[in-house]
């Protein structure tokens, strides 16, 4: 589903150049929750935003179903986007716009009917527990809700991969499982291929089926969450 073949990444400021992400080789299955791990600075998030081209990669290839994002028509380039929908830290919620309007916003972007965006929200507000919300604006709602949101708005354009960047990490222990526990159901009902990058060991262990442990842009060790977490 998500093939990074040699994928590096380095960032020139000031004549200096780092490598962010260094000859990375990962394969992510259809179907899968893959976790990538690594403390601040390891090259998670620079990974993750090569995937829907928010970075280009400096060398290197990306295949989403096969397809390889460096070499795409501006056509299937907005085509593959909208099949990857992404969620985030700090929720990036619009303050000025309702709970269905910020879920409705990408269908609006894509000129969906105004009925079809309708039935479409309120189906996903229903899934993710906040169809009495619907009218609330982001600051009056909880951390967890705003993140169900976030979903709900990922999930509009029927994507079939969910980047997921340190999704968690601004909530409690608490809110993390009920979020964890959604996103296992959001795999279940919407056959998603989820991608997180966490520095949080417990979510890795609590979600993933695979996981990828990233230190200073490189992998250095991968597999099953047995595989990677029980020593021999
Ligand atoms: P992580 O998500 O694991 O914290 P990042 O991908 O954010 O890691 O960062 C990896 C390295 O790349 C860090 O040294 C960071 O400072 C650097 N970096 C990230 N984004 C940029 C950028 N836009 N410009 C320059 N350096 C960057
Ligand atoms: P605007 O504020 O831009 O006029 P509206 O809030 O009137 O937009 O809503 C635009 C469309 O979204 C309408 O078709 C409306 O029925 C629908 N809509 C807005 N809020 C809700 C909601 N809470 N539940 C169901 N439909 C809604």
């Amino acid at each position: 589903m998500i093939d990074f073949q040699h994928v590096t990444k380095k960032y020139t400021t000031n004549d200096k150049t780092i490598t962010a992400v260094n000859d990375v080789n990962l394969v992510v299955q259809r179907g899968e929750i893959f976790g990538v791990i690594g403390f601040s600075g390891a090259g998670k998030s620079t990974l993750i935003r090569c995937v829907n081209l928010l970075e280009r990669p400096t060398e290197g290839k990306i295949l989403v179903n096969q397809k390889d994002l460096l070499t795409l028509s501006q056509k299937e380039l907005r085509d593959v986007r909208r099949k990857i929908g992404m969620i985030f830290q700090h929720f990036n919620l619009l303050e000025s716009k309702t709970v269905f309007h910020n879920v409705g916003f990408p269908l609006s972007l894509a000129g969906v009917p105004k009925q079809e965006i309708k039935r479409k929200v309120e189906s996903l507000l229903e899934f993710v527990g906040l169809a009495d919300k619907a009218n609330h604006y982001p600051e009056q709602l909880s951390g967890g809700q705003k993140q169900r949101v976030g979903i709900a708005r990922a999930l509009a354009t029927d994507p079939e991969i969910l980047l997921c960047d340190e999704a968690t990490s601004a909530l409690d222990p608490q809110t993390t499982s009920s979020i964890l526990d959604l996103l296992r159901k959001v795999r279940e009902e919407y056959h998603i291929t989820i991608l997180m990058i966490t520095h949080e060991m417990q979510v890795i262990k609590e979600i993933c089926d695979k996981v990828a442990v990233m230190e200073n842009g490189k992998v250095i060790e991968e597999g099953t969450i047995f595989d990677v977490f029980s020593n021999p």
